[in-house]
């Protein structure tokens, strides 16, 4: 394997210099404390993580600049990366941010002595940048609802906030009064669609190739699977809207704010599976159940998945239901959703397609991200040899999603009925 370092990566021995930590294999020393490796790539510093990735290149240890100055700014020091210049300097914080909920909304506030704020606008984002100033932070959780969470960047002299919207952001304003910055975002109204709104979830995707096995990624099954399953639905009538449809890294928050935003009547969601054992096969059909389930819990499920795909992490979801519960976390609709499943379920075994292996609850802890109902396929084990080897056969997709749109449209029907 050959190694490109990239420029933001500086051996122990010029952090020493520059800044007087001692980054050693397994802890991190500075100022007296001490931050230890608990992860491969991650360090745990008064409970909280703090991703740094190291790696040897000769008989010098490397490791992430940027990824050491926020730990360094949480030890006690005000050590900034630039990450434009790509230089450690020295700053004073300055900047206060504030969030909290508030009447019909949420509301974000970022004070800056003197600051010099602008403001860019994208689908499911909101950049702040601060001109001049830095924060004592590195990321922030947000509610889960308004705000998924929101990435610091510092560059040059300015520090940049990317806030991603959560799946329950509608609009928003802003105001600028001296040194504070409002932003108001209000709470999603999701418009009444007059035909039927299906969206269909291919799991995965970009960076993220869920289960791997036998030299097939899950991802592309799914997309694969998703498409023509969209395709047969779109050619029934009905709207149909794809949370991605080619091979891009899409958020669960942004998923969830897709179907949320378009009004949908229900979502289903396309997975394969995965088992050490390598025989396991069949078709599980998830429904997933109302569990109440506290924030820092929710918090911890997005902590995982985001440093899961943004670290190349693994281990930390490892077990099938936790799996799918990190790839989708809903709960409303807790009926609708069975019968949803046990109609695709249904129809897809009618078609004799696949071993049954049921339908199944997960009853963990769920989020209530996905406002409709919503059900999670597990077409298959990529695990398995023979099986992963039918699952990317075009033939055998085709059949597969065939029967989900049949059970889906089955199950739209039966609700007309009623
Ligand atoms: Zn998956």
């Amino acid at each position: 394997m050959f190694l490109i370092l990239s420029t933001h990566w500086l051996s122990t021995g010029e952090i020493k210099r520059i800044t007087g930590a001692l980054v050693y294999t397994n802890r991190v020393i500075y100022r007296g404390k001490v931050a230890r490796y608990r992860y491969e790539d991650a360090v745990v510093f008064k409970g909280q993580i703090f991703p740094l990735r190291k790696v040897w290149r000769g008989r010098k240890l490397y490791v992430r600049a940027d990824q050491l100055a926020p730990l360094l700014l949480q030890m006690g020091g005000n050590w900034f990366w630039d990450s434009e210049n790509r230089r450690f300097f020295k700053g004073k914080p300055t900047i206060r941010l504030l969030m909290g909920r508030s009447k019909g909304g949420y509301t974000i506030t970022v004070t800056a002595q003197n600051g010099k704020f602008s403001l860019t606008k994208a689908e499911d984002s909101l950049v702040v940048k601060v001109r001049g100033l830095y924060g004592k932070f590195w990321k922030v959780v947000g509610d889960g609802n308004y705000v998924s969470f929101i990435r610091v960047i510092q560059k040059r002299r300015n520090t940049e906030f990317v806030i991603h919207l959560g799946p329950q952001a509608g609009t928003y304003s802003t105001s600028i009064r001296g040194d504070t910055l409002h932003i108001f975002i209000n709470k999603l109204k999701p418009r009444k669609a007059k035909e039927t709104v299906i969206v269909i979830d291919p799991g995965h995707g970009g960076r993220d190739a869920g289960a791997i096995g036998n030299g097939y990624k899950e991802k592309n099954i799914n997309l694969a699977v998703a498409l023509k399953v969209a395709q047969i639905l779109k050619r029934k009538g009905y709207k149909v809207i794809l949370t991605r449809s080619k091979d891009r890294y899409v958020s669960l928050y942004a998923r969830a704010r897709i179907a949320n935003r378009s009004g949908a009547h229900l979502f289903v969601s396309i997975h394969c599976n995965a088992s050490k054992d390598k025989n396991a096969r069949g078709m599980e059909t998830y429904f997933l159940s109302e569990s109440r389930t506290s924030a820092e819990r929710a918090v911890a499920i997005l902590e995982n998945s985001a440093l899961k795909y943004d670290l190349g992490f693994s281990g930390a979801i490892n077990e099938p239901v936790e799996n799918i519960l990190g790839d989708l976390l809903q709960n409303l609709l807790l009926e609708q959703s069975y019968e949803l499943a046990l109609s695709i379920h249904r129809t897809a075994l009618n078609m004799a397609l696949t071993e049954d292996r049921g339908v199944k609850q997960a009853g963990f802890y769920v989020l209530k991200w996905v406002m409709m109902p919503s059900v999670l396929v597990e077409l298959g084990f990529i695990t398995n040899r023979k099986e992963v080897k039918r699952l990317s056969s075009e033939i055998y997709q085709r059949k597969l999603a065939k029967a989900i749109a049949k059970g889906i449209e089955v199950y739209i029907e039966k609700q007309k009925r009623r």
